[in-house]
Order: C-alpha cells, then structure tokens, then sequence
C-alpha cells in the first residue's frame, strides 16, 4: 500500500517532492521540536493521482482516519467535538512556493454542535461564531466555488440593518444571524447545505486544495516561475491555533534577516487579534517587530530565540508565519525566504563571514540573473524631482510608466507596448497577470511581507508598498497624495530601492554595481551609502571566487575598439565574436555598394582594395584594446542585399524617374542588382561561407585586412592574437577553400612584413551539417565556435525573425516550449548538437579549442549546459560578461 499520509513527525526538509515545501518544513520544525500545531500531509502524490484520474487513491480515506485519529489522541481533542473540539486548517502546499495562489480554508470541524464546545473551551462567543462564518465563507469559495461578492452582500445587508460600518460592530448575535443566513446562501448558490459532517469537510476541503492546482492564476504563475505542471500540491493538516482570541493573542510574519536590502537584523509583521491572512492582505496597517517586543516581550522573546535557531539550521535567510494564542508563540510556517537581487549577494557573504557557509555554498545562492538585475540603471539623485508619495522599499528598481488602476487594463497597455505602473489600495492573487504585465507596482496598504511585496520580489519587479499617505479609488481610478491628484495615464516614477515615487518620468543613472564592474572596487566605493557599499564588496568576492573555480574562459561578442575595452574592464579574457558586417555600415556602405554592383573583374578588384584601408584600422583598434587576448574576427556573414537600399522604396523611386522620364543610370543599375539578389529566404541563401565562395576576393581582403594590422601591431612591438572564423561552414570542402586561401595570404603578408603571423583559421558550427561533421570538418579547423542563434534556427527550421511573435506565446502557452529557445538552449536538441560536434571534432583533433559565440552565451542555464558539454569558453555582450562569469563559476560546483 502506498504511503500517501505522513504525520508531521515523520516527515523532513529534504521529503519536499512528496510532502510540498510548507509540509517539509513542518515537518522538521516538528522534529526540531519547535512548537508547530500537531498535524499530517496528503502527499503531492495523492494530488498527482488525483488530477491523473479524477478520484482520490483508493487507500487515501482510511490513511486519513488513521493519521486523524492519532492527531485527536495526541492532542485530546477530537474532530468537530461537542465539547472542546479539534478544529483543523487544510492548506496546500507545493514543492516550489506559490505565495497566495492556491486555496488553504481554516476552521474546519465547526458546525452546529462544535460551536457549542468551543464557546465554552474558549469563553469566546463572539470569537467562535466569527470563526464559524469564515469557514462557511471560505468553504463557498474555495469548495463550492460561490463567488465572495455572495457573501460580502450578507455583510452589508447585516451592517445596514444594524446601522453600522464596520464588521467589529457586530456582536455575537449578529454573527449567529450571519452564520445562519451564510448556510441558506450556500443551499441557494450551491444548491447544496454546507456539510456538517466535520469528516465531510474535511476530505472536501482536501479536493478542492488538489484542484487548486489548476486554477488560471496558478498556471499563469507557474508558467512566469517555469515551475513544472505536473509537480502537484500537497495538503497539510493542522490543528488551528488562534490569533484572534483578543488582545493577547495575535499573528505574524517575519524573516531572519531584511529580504529586500539584505540589512542585517530580523524584519518582521506583527497584527494584534488578527488570524494568518489579515496580515498578509495587507487590511490592516501591522505592528514591526520592536513593538510586537513592547506589546508581548515573552512571546517575542521565544521568536528570536526560534529565528536564530532556524536560521542556524537552514544557515540561510528564513521566512516565517506564527501566531500567538493567549500569550503561547506557535510556528506555521517556515522556509528559506525570496529576497531580492541585492539582499542575495549581501546575505551570502554575512553567512560566510558569521561562517555558516563555505564560499562555494555563497556563490550557489546568488545567479547570473540576479546580477543582472543590480545592473539594471537607477533613479539620478542629483534630477530635479516632485515626491508624490513614499512607501515601503518593496522591491527595487527604477521603474517609469502610466499608472493603471486594474489587472485587465495593465495587460491591455502593456501588450501595446507601453510600460506601466499598477496603482492598487493592495492586491491578491486575481492582479497577477497585471503584476507580470506592469514595470512597476504601487500599494497604499501592506508592508514588505505584503502579497505584492512578496510577489514583486520573486518575480524581480519594482514594488513600493504600504505608502500610508495615498489614497487609491479604484472605482473613479484616481490616486491621491498631498494634494497631487494622479489619474489612470500619468506617469509615476517608482524607486523600489528607497520606496519613493515621483510624479512624472525621472531619469535613470548606471546601477553602483556597473560603475564598481567598468571602474574597480576603489573607485565605485566613493561616496556611496553603507548598504551599497556593502553590495559592492558581496559582488566583488563572489565574483572574484567564481573566476577562481570556473574552468570556461568568458569572452566577449564585440565590432569596435570602444566595445572592446568597455568587455575587458567588465573581466572578458578575450573577443569569441568580432562581426565584420558593422565595418560596412554607415559611410563605408557605398564602398560595399561598389563592390556589389561591379561589372568587371578590374572594377571588383578596384573597388576591393578601397575597403581595404578602413578595415584593416579598424582591425588595430581592436586588436590593441585586446592586446594579449584572442580576438575571434569573423568573415562577412550577411546577405549582400542588406547592404543595398530597401527594394521596395528604389522600386518607386526608379519608376516615378521613369514617368518623368529622369531616371539616373546609378539607380537603374542598382535596382538591377537589387533585384538580383534578392532572396525569399536570405536566412538560408547566399550568405556566410557561400558568399566567400561566390563573390572571389572579398574574403581575401578581410583576411590580409586582417594579417595587415596583426603585422603592424607585431612590428610595435604588441602581442595581437587575432583567429579567423569562417561562418556558416556546411562541409570540409568549404571550410579548406577558404583556409588555403587565408594560408597564401598570412604567408604573403608575413613574409611582406617580414614578421611571423600564427593566425589560427577555424569555423562556426551554426549549421546541423556542421555538427554532423564536425569530425570531418576538424580537419580543417584550428577551433569550433558555435554560433547557436542560427543553430536553433536551423535546427528548428524557423526563422527567429518570423515566427517569434506568431506563435511563441502560444507554444508557450501550450507547453511545446517552457521557455524560449533563443533565450535559454534547447538542451534536448541543439545542445545534442553541441555535445556530438565538440567531441566529435576533439576525435578527430585532440584538444581542439571550442566555443559558444551565440547570445546563449550569456544565459546562466546555457552556460550550465557549456560547461558539462566540456566548451572551453563562453563569448557573450560586454553586459552580459560578468554574469556569465559568476555562472560559469556556479556550473563548476
Ligand atoms: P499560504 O500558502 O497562502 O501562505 P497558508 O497555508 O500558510 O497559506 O495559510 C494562510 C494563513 O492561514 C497563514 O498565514 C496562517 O497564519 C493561517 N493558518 C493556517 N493554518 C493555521 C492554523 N492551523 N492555525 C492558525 N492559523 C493558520
Ligand atoms: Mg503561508
Ligand atoms: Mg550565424
């Protein structure tokens, strides 16, 4: 028999495939022996049974009233009771958190018989029947799926009876009334009475946690998280405890240390007479942690004590719910804590230097993606700026956009392209699509343990939170704060990173992580506060280590000298991608121009040897701001006609001339050519090697171009280490043409110049033919360099240009792909691809040199798959360079 029940005592941290991250961390809290609500879990097996084949597993029912009723022996009370009953939360659970998405309902055992009992276990009347009306309430939603709106209307109607506004006017008989007239809008909508069988609910609130799983915001979420569909949720049993039982009792949320700045020292929610979600919603403005000590120093006192122990043994940043009833501290909740970009690296290094951690477990807990981020440009201080309002530093950021006052409407403007800042009193879980969909979010309400602070930083988005002085209308979408008056299409600056927003657009300043990565530690250290100092040094060791264990070199994809030393300030140990194509642009396109529309050989060769020049100091320039490094230059790739006018525009210019009978030979000639090249795919026409082949002499000139500045550099004295790669080789064939060539040239050159050139002359490996014969190909190659854009595009047989916005949202959408794969490889099978070239190729010629010059190069999953797949090196974006640094450090480990 399968063991779908584990009570929380059996279980552990590392069961969280089968017990779901909430149930795990119960479990070992338990084992702890922390004082965790006694309880059990319905394993994600159970779930995934349950979703498979629409029932729940045959043995589930009598495993629950086994682990039921060694809960109820335990702790003496048993389920739904007439006298002092056992009340029970039934909460979902996945493996990855899912903050808010799917459905957890309280209370469950309350009924017509058990509300007597615990009247009397908690001489509580009004308490319990409150209690009592928000498990119906919850119990409509979540398992009779009734709509709030059914229930919030039975409110009102009671208030207004009564003549008051707020629900802490109604008294316990008032809330009797409620929890009558609850059950007979549950008969209406549900066409069913609200179960009074404690054993019914249960199992039912169990379902109804299972098919959670699938609810719209739940796939959206998972899809934006790329957490897998299938996984399932857990459901975890446990005893209530109760915040609301006055004023000594009350519930919480805190972490071990500042999730959004990394600060060191605990950060934390305290609300007074309140159950788990008031706090979380943001209702009602909370009590930080130094009051919570005011308010109650012993519970506070087991808090800490609990929250050191707890970080201690997960030795890393904890995030945790509690609750106090009557002055006793219980623990809900606990798991490693998100935090943000900056918090991440800040947080690593305290716990390498409080030496709970190694470096190698640091450098594991911050991402290339991470970094990335604290690149992104901030707000200029020194700007001349309106403050509309300030907030809780959410979740950082400089972001700028129109403010919007709903979901639906921040989709909409997004997918027209324009940015936008979601204005919410608070949000829930309905906004998320709004909250993906916006570049900034706003709340008046809530603190950083907030749904949109928690959800904005998981998902690294700007958030500022809990601006007390803001008043949100939603319903006439205006925002109000002293006295400026925002309507939905203004615009708002938001600085998640100091909780400050401005009225109108703020221009943005480099982030103090570029200025450290272009400029050195010194430098960047000037002048900046203690935290970002702080930041400045975590990057710096983390980055440091990361380039002492990684064995991948990382270079950088760059045209022009500039772009080359920006790579070298920012750690590139050379250029894997120089494209030459950028040297043809501007005012030298006339002189391809001339090369395309030659009718002699005389005039080709002529009109050769003037592009010759420009490259060749072009060429210098590089290879001076790479002195000493590999300098990758790459032959024309392109199609010809990309250097011609558009054919449809020299179309009706020539035949206006025409019609007046005034076209210029030069025109005329140049439609001509136009027309003769063009291609319905130039993607796979006359291009790359072909276009070597097909057009003699304009290789050879890139390739003394080439030798030329190699020879003149050599000659003052420098140390130039330019290779030659030749794109889009199919076979050998091609690839040893133009090799003997370069050979007569650089022998040509050397012995002009009377220097020696070792030029290594190598290929790309961008097509599957390529790949397929790589060990023939080998033979011919001094390195493999894999340009893996064109590789998934012909791997694929789709053309990134056309076929991205046709239907990757809805591949997406369907599960063909989970991500793009021109943003993260195609392990599967463009990464089979790289694996069979690279070691087929070193069969044939043993250490032969390989990389990756595709933009893949800076995406920290692909260089997780490089570096298994043994490349030597990765070449990526100057900006991308110190990213792929850190996780070609991470893929070692
Ligand atoms: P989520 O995954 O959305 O955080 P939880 O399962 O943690 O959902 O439950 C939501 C809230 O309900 C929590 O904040 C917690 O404080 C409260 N809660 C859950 N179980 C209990 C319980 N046994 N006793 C008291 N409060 C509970
Ligand atoms: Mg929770
Ligand atoms: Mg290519």
């Amino acid at each position: 028999m399968d063991k779908f029940v584990y009570q929380f005592s059996e279980g552990n941290k590392d069961q969280k495939d089968l017990l779901g991250g909430k149930g795990a961390n119960l479990a070992e809290m338990t084992r702890l022996g922390l004082p965790v609500p006694p309880g059990f879990i319905v394993t994600t097996e159970a779930c995934r049974h349950y979703l498979k084949h629409d029932r729940l597993p045959d043995d589930l029912r009598v495993q629950v009233t086994m682990a039921l009723r060694r809960l109820e022996d335990e702790v003496g009370r048993r389920l739904g009771d007439s006298v002092d009953p056992l009340l029970v939360s039934v909460r979902s659970g996945a493996k990855y958190s899912m903050p808010g998405m799917m459905e957890t309902v309280l209370n469950v055992g309350l009924n017509d018989f058990s509300v007597k009992g615990l009247i009397e276990a908690s001489g509580d009347e009004r308490f319990v029947w409150d209690s009592y009306r928000r498990l119906i309430q919850m119990f409509g939603k979540t398992v009779l799926g009734m709509e709030g709106e059914d229930f919030s209307r039975v409110i009102e109607a009671a208030k207004q009876a009564k003549g008051v506004t707020s629900d802490l006017e109604l008294d316990a008989q008032d809330l009797r009334q409620l929890v009558e007239d609850f059950k007979a809008v549950v008969e209406e909508k549900s066409g069913r009475s609200f179960p009074q069988d404690p054993r019914e609910q249960l199992d039912l609130a169990t379902r109804a946690v299972f098919e959670s799983w699938n609810t719209d915001r739940a796939r959206v979420y998972r899809r934006r998280e790329r957490i897998p569909e299938d996984a399932g949720t857990a459901v975890n049993v446990c005893t209530m405890v109760f915040g609301n039982l006055g004023e000594t009792s009350g519930t919480g949320v805190c972490f071990t240390r500042d999730p959004s700045t990394g600060k060191p020292g605990v950060y934390g929610d305290y609300l007074v007479n309140a159950q788990g979600e008031d706090v979380v919603s943001g209702i009602r403005n909370t009590l930080s942690l130094d009051d919570f000590a005011e308010v109650d120093p012993d519970s506070y006192q087991s808090l800490r004590t609990i929250m050191r122990r707890l970080e201690t043994h997960y030795r890393d940043l904890c995030d945790i719910e509690f609750t106090v009833e009557r002055g006793k501290l219980w623990m809900l909740q606990t798991r490693v804590g998100k935090r943000t970009a900056a918090a991440a690296f800040r947080i690593a290094t305290q716990l390498v230097d409080e030496q709970l951690i190694t470096m190698d477990e640091a450098l594991e807990r911050v991402g290339g993606a991470q970094l990335a981020q604290l690149m992104f440009p901030q707000f200029d201080t020194d700007a001349e700026r309106t403050r509309f309002t300030q907030g809780m530093a959410a979740s950082p950021g400089a972001a700028v956009g129109k403010v919007v006052f709903d979901s639906a409407t921040a989709v909409a403007w997004a997918a027209r392209g324009e940015s936008v800042v979601l204005v919410r009193k608070e949000t829930n879980p309905e906004d998320l699509e709004g909250m993906i969909a916006a570049t900034g979010i706003l709340t008046s309400r809530g603190g950083k343990t907030s749904h949109a602070a928690v959800v904005a930083r998981g998902m690294g988005k700007t958030a500022v939170c809990g601006a007390e002085s803001l008043d949100v209308d939603e319903e006439q979408q205006v925002a109000r704060a002293d006295g400026v008056t925002m309507h939905e299409g203004d615009v708002l600056s938001v600085d998640g990173s100091t909780g400050e927003v401005f009225v109108g657009r703020l221009p943005v300043v480099a982030s103090p992580v570029v200025t450290y990565l272009e400029e050195g530690l010194e430098a960047a250290l000037v002048g900046v506060d203690e935290g970002t100092a702080d930041l400045i040094q975590a990057v710096d060791r983390l980055l440091a280590h990361a380039d002492a264990v990684r064995t991948m070199q990382v270079r950088a994809n760059a045209d022009t000298g500039q772009d080359a030393e920006r790579a070298r300030r920012m750690g590139a140990e050379g250029i894997g991608l120089c494209r030459t194509e950028h040297m043809f642009l501007g005012d030298r396109r006339v002189l391809i121009e001339r090369v395309i529309l030659a009718e002699t050989a005389a005039e080709r060769a002529d009109a050769l040897v003037a592009l010759l020049p420009p490259q060749r100091a072009d060429f210098v320039e590089l290879l001076a701001a790479m002195d000493g490094l590999p300098t990758t230059i790459r032959l024309l790739d392109p199609p010809l006609h990309e250097f011609l006018p558009d054919r449809a525009d020299l179309m009706v210019k020539v035949a206006r001339a025409e019609e007046q009978g005034a076209a210029s030979d030069d025109d005329t000639r140049l439609l001509a050519a136009v027309n003769r090249l063009h291609e319905s795919n130039p993607m796979l026409g006359l291009r790359g090697v072909r276009l070597g082949l097909a057009v003699p002499g304009l290789f050879a000139g890139q390739i003394r171009a080439i030798a030329e500045a190699a020879a003149e550099r050599v000659k003052a004295g420098h140390d130039p280490r330019p290779e030659i790669m030749v794109p889009l080789v199919g076979s050998l064939m091609e690839l040893h043409l133009v090799r003997q060539e370069a050979t007569r040239i650089l022998a040509e050159v050397a012995e002009a110049e009377g220097v020696d050139l070792e030029i290594p002359v190598g290929t790309m490996i961008e097509l599957p033919r390529a790949a397929l014969t790589a060990f023939r190909i080998a033979e011919e190659a001094d390195f493999f360099s894999f340009g893996t854009n064109d590789l998934t595009q012909t791997t694929w047989g789709f053309s990134r240009d056309d076929v991205e916005a046709a239907f990757f949202a809805a591949y997406l959408e369907k599960g063909v792909f989970t991500v793009s794969p021109f943003e993260s490889l195609d392990v599967d099978g463009v990464g089979r691809l790289v694996d069979i070239a690279t070691r087929e190729g070193r069969g044939t010629r043993p250490g032969l040199k390989a990389g990756v010059c595709g933009e893949h190069g800076g995406d920290p999953d692909s260089i997780h798959f490089f570096h298994q797949a043994g490349l030597d090196y990765v070449s990526c974006s100057p900006f991308r360079v110190p990213v792929a640094r850190l996780e070609a450090g991470r893929a070692v480990l």
